[in-house]
């Protein structure tokens, strides 16, 4: 008789209770709520909008489906969710460089390591895929309703922090892409959430706020950015302000969102308040950005 031992591989994602770490930067005081040290594979914002996909039982999906950019910080944290829960991992996008194709790198490279099946698709349109009752179909960037459960969870430690170290004037501030992070913290959060948009401007921004919450009395407050930055693009003032951070606090930030909420943030600083920034993760999309700069600047 042959006996067939199955190992299932436990897996504990403690995606609980990230540090908050103390940092100088330009003189001024900061505190850092560290969610890029979740966990080493599914961390920063992703994991809180995925986390509900991942403690959640799914006993009738075999697949996950999802559409974005060639090199999104989502479609590498849902080739892990897919992995870690033995579905296989359907990914649309519009556009692939050829570059990238023969030079896998970053997000995209990891991805595939993952075992992401990617479609090329110029013409890819959400309303034509095949949603049935064994696939589970992630909106752009996790942009969902469902993103809230992991954010609740967010939010509940920052209140706890702020009740603990008795902190009265506490604002929170994180860049944002589709809003769904910022939108979510407010509604579970007492205190102001202050945001930016990195993806098209302030009022992008407010739509898709309004998308997901109708009550504006509930929307975090936009800080409008110097200059309408154009998403992925590179500025070398962005590289700079990194730069700096990752010299000055010794965390390395994201290359993406971060450079913009730090300038934005410091150019509305105001001393009576204290801030708490969200690190929201997304260094491995740092791999493929540090090399587009050294390419064009020679850093
Ligand atoms: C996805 C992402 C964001 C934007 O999050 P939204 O919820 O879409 O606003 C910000 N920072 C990093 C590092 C990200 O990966």
């Amino acid at each position: 008789m042959i006996l067939a031992f199955f190992y299932v591989e436990y897996i504990m994602i403690n995606i609980k209770n990230s540090p908050i770490n103390s940092v100088t930067f330009q003189d001024k005081k900061f505190l850092v709520k560290r969610d890029d040290l979740l966990h080493k594979d599914f961390s920063g914002n992703k994991a809180r909008k995925f986390f509900y996909f991942l403690e959640k039982e799914f006993p009738h999906t075999d697949t996950l489906v999802s559409h974005g950019s060639n090199q999104s910080n989502a479609m590498y944290s849902l080739s892990v969710l897919a992995k870690l829960k033995n579905w296989k991992f359907i990914y649309y996008t519009n556009h692939m460089p050829s570059y990238l194709k023969e030079n896998p790198q970053g997000n995209y490279k990891y991805a595939l390591q993952n075992g992401m099946n990617l479609i090329i698709d110029e013409e890819f349109s959400k309303e034509n895929i095949d949603k049935n009752k064994t696939t589970l179909f992630i909106e752009e960037g996790g942009a969902l309703e469902e993103a809230c459960y992991g954010l609740e969870l967010l939010a509940k430690e920052i209140s706890e922090y702020k009740e603990l170290h008795k902190i009265d004037n506490l604002k929170v501030f994180l860049p944002s892409g589709t809003g769904t992070t910022a939108l979510f913290l407010q509604r579970y959060l007492d205190i102001e959430v202050l945001t930016c948009a990195c993806v098209g401007d302030a009022s992008y921004l407010k739509k898709q706020f309004l998308y997901l919450e109708l009550d504006e009395s509930k929307h975090p407050t936009i800080y409008e950015t110097k200059k309408k930055y154009h998403f992925g693009k590179l500025y070398k003032e962005n590289y700079i302000v990194w730069k700096e951070l990752h010299l000055e606090t010794t965390i390395e930030f994201d290359l993406l969102y971060d450079p913009i909420g730090w300038n934005t943030l410091l150019n509305n600083f105001d001393d009576s308040y204290r801030y708490l920034y969200i690190h929201q993760g997304g260094l491995i999309g740092n791999e493929s950005m540090l090399q587009r700069y050294i390419h064009k600047y020679g850093l």
